[in-house]
């Protein structure tokens, strides 16, 4: 097995997790992670009345500082780097611009929630499939507008909503027999632009597979994607690193020999 890495995890500085930082990165240490990035929530609109978030601003500088308070307390072998998931792009794309290259990060989810016309995705009913197949639409359109905004290294979960549908008994995902040119398309962009794709193992958690699926990843390969970093999405200390190793296994079985973490916005790239 290869070394683990979790490179999408949350902490209390996101307003959905009461994990402490220091909590949080070593229970990720004692699951065995050895590179570990936090990524907390950078929302540029608040969840319940998409308005501008002014709280966003001062989310890389709570990173940075609670860095500082443990970096002198954690394991020499752990390679702790400092990143954030910047959400919603396309509401305020100079502010997402402006916030996308914060000094002293290591690195930047770019992700998508809400939409303008129907709001957060976990919100939603799925189980009509004339509006199911309207949310998807809207999905797809606004992931190839993030992917061309560009303001982040890697694009978060593509295709979670998954999750919310399973909930509801509606196995719903981003297939390519349906959805195959729209995908190939948003791949394409992040491809071009130098940008990768994560392999977010929170579905493999819940049951419903990895976001996004094999056969997107296997598609993201064959167009020359390289780039993929591996996330638990842990938003609590005992989620810590939970089924990364089985997204790590999924890479390898997709035919990547490399999974990527970040320095400074820079790629590096380690044995699977
Ligand atoms: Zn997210
Ligand atoms: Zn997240």
């Amino acid at each position: 097995m290869a070394v683990l890495v979790d490179f999408h995890c949350h902490t209390n500085i996101s307003q959905d997790s009461s994990a402490p930082y220091y909590d949080m990165v070593m229970a990720e240490y004692a699951a065995g992670v050895r590179y570990l990035c936090i990524t907390d929530h950078c929302d540029t609109v608040d969840w319940h009345t998409l308005e501008l978030n002014p709280a966003c601003r001062t989310v890389a500088e709570r990173e940075r500082e609670a860095y500082e308070t443990v970096k002198d307390r954690i394991p020499r072998d752990l390679h702790l780097r400092k990143g954030m998931e910047l959400a919603e792009l396309i509401f305020h794309p100079e502010l997402a611009e402006e916030l996308s290259t914060p000094p002293g990060l290591d690195f930047i989810l770019g992700s998508y929630h809400i939409s303008r016309e129907h709001g957060d995705y976990y919100f939603q009913d799925y189980r009509d499939p004339a509006f199911r197949r309207k949310l998807i639409d809207i999905y797809l359109r606004d992931l190839q507008r993030v992917a061309d905004l560009n303001y982040f290294d890697v694009m978060a979960h593509i295709g979670y909503f998954r999750r919310y549908a399973s909930w509801q008994g509606v196995d719903t995902g981003l297939t390519l027999r349906e959805h195959g040119d729209r995908v190939e398309r948003l791949l394409k962009t992040l491809i071009q632009n130098g940008r990768g794709i994560e392999i977010n193992c929170s579905g493999i958690r819940d049951g419903v597979g990895p976001f996004p699926s094999e056969e997107i990843l296997k598609l993201y390969k064959s167009l020359g994607g390289e780039i993929v970093t591996v996330g638990s999405d842990a938003h609590k200390p005992q989620d810590a690193a939970k089924c990364v190793d089985q997204g790590q296994e999924v890479l390898k079985a997709c035919g990547f020999q490399y999974l990527t973490v970040f320095a400074q916005r820079k790629p590096e790239f380690i044995p699977l």
